[in-house]
């Protein structure tokens, strides 16, 4: 008998874990130590899917894309695919009413084998192959964001009354990471808005007879906490609304503003407000608008990360704990080729003993990947139970976003199986590689 028999009303404080907001909303913390995501335990995933897993709770996602879509009514969603993909989740989204962002042709084809409609895909990308043209066409998708002169000849000559956006590079720094700050002026994406480079694309565009311009675009990176900053970058795109329509007579109907909300990792972690951010979004643009006699275009935002992070958790298995000098390091059987964002990014994550209960008092460790580098960790001096050893399971919450997405097969790794739950069952979704699939692409003896 635990004291929470004893004392009912500790029962509940033990069904809640201490940081539910970096946790799929259904998660429950069971009497014996294990968690469950909609409704199925984690342990129990472990021993069906193996590990690593990366497990996905589809009610959050849905729960994601209604709480934008309530907040935003007027406005159109356009999940940016390339967080997290497969035809499952195009699905979900298809039902939830979101449009759908792709970032190349095998992001168009998982869209397209989920039978995903082609005129609510928008492609974008800083340097489009031929071939990503190509298919693009070929389907049929409905907006294409051009990001380079070159691109505006080369869809030109595949395309026939193509609608077009131009992605324009507001001079707005989101103060976030420098590799996802994708606003600011001097880098790899779209066009310069202070240099003139934004109003020569949409002369360019629009004497391309196969091109339909019909809007401007901007993202202005991704980690991005400050309303203002997607206010500021709200107000200068308008500005530039009201230079076209100066220089051509045209109104643009359509003003797509990006996604890069912020997401929490961590307890105590910023989240993103997102009722600030419709309220001033929304504000911004028709109060520009308004004093410009421009009509208001319709907005188009573009979330990926906070739609599918907190649906994620990667499970591990615990291979080894060592005592170094100054550390502990829990090495886990997956690493930077599941979980490449600390690597990338320095990103930080939360890791959690699952599967059975300690009472020991927690202590400060390292957990660390497999992989034959030493930058391989999965999160820095975070506390486990003192008791934790080889075979225990570990759970990262916060994987649901460019995991998946950006896995590798670094040290010929196969990468995991992505596992769906949902209302007490689970469901396969990406079966794991295997050595056969790894050898399967090698060809040449
Ligand atoms: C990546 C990307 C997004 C989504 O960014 P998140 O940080 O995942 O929200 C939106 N729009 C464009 C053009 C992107 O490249």
């Amino acid at each position: 008998m635990t004291l929470a028999d004893l004392i009912p009303s500790l029962r509940t404080s033990i069904d809640r874990l201490p940081t539910p907001e970096i946790w799929p909303s259904t998660t429950r913390l069971t009497r014996s130590g294990d968690l469950t995501v909609g409704g199925v335990a984690l342990s129990e995933l472990a021993g069906r899917f193996g590990t690593p897993t990366y497990v996905v709770d589809e009610t959050q996602i849905r729960a994601n894309c209604r709480a934008y879509r309530h907040a935003l009514p007027d406005v159109e969603i356009a999940y940016a695919g390339k967080a997290f993909l497969t035809r499952a989740v195009v699905g979900w989204i298809a039902e939830e009413g979101l449009s759908l962002d792709v970032c190349s042709a095998g992001e168009l084809a998982v869209a397209m084998a989920a039978g995903y409609p082609a005129e609510r895909i928008i492609l974008h990308g800083n340097a489009k192959s031929p071939d990503d043209l190509k298919a693009a066409m070929r389907a049929g998708v409905g907006r294409v964001v051009v990001d380079s002169l070159d691109e505006v000849g080369q869809l030109g000559a595949l395309a026939t009354a193509q609608p077009v956006l131009v992605r324009v590079t507001p001079g707005v720094d989101g103060h976030t990471h420098t590799a996802v700050a994708t606003g600011v002026e001097d880098q790899k994406f779209g066009f310069s808005l202070a240099s003139g480079a934004a109003a020569e694309a949409v002369r360019r565009v629009l004497a391309e007879p196969s091109l339909r311009l019909v809007g401007l675009h901007c993202h202005i990176g991704s980690q991005v906490a400050r309303v203002a900053d997607f206010e500021l970058a709200a107000r200068r795109m308008v500005g530039l609304l009201d230079l076209v329509r100066d220089e051509h007579g045209i109104a643009l109907p359509q003003l797509n503003l990006g996604g890069g909300h912020v997401v929490p990792y961590l307890a105590g972690d910023e989240g993103f407000d997102l009722s600030g951010f419709a309220d001033r979004i929304r504000g911004a643009v028709h109060y520009e608008c308004s004093r410009r006699g421009l009509p208001a275009p319709r907005l188009t935002i573009e979330p990926g990360r906070s739609l599918v992070a907190r649906a994620g958790i990667t499970l591990y298995r615990v291979v080894t704990v060592k005592h170094g000098t100054n550390r502990t390091f829990v090495a886990v059987d997956g690493g930077m080729s599941d979980n490449a964002r600390p690597a990338l990014y320095g990103a930080r994550y939360a890791v959690r003993l699952a599967g059975r209960a300690s009472q020991a008092p927690d202590a400060p460790v390292t957990v660390v990947g497999r992989h034959c580098e030493a930058g391989d960790v999965i999160a820095q001096d975070v506390p486990l139970p003192a008791d934790i050893h080889a075979g225990d399971l570990l759970a990262v919450p916060c994987t649901g976003a460019y995991h998946h997405s950006l896995a590798s097969n670094y040290n010929m790794v196969g990468r995991p199986p992505v596992v769906a739950v949902r209302d007490g069952a689970p469901r396969l979704l990406v079966r794991g590689e295997t050595a056969q699939d790894l050898l399967a692409r090698d060809v040449g003896v």
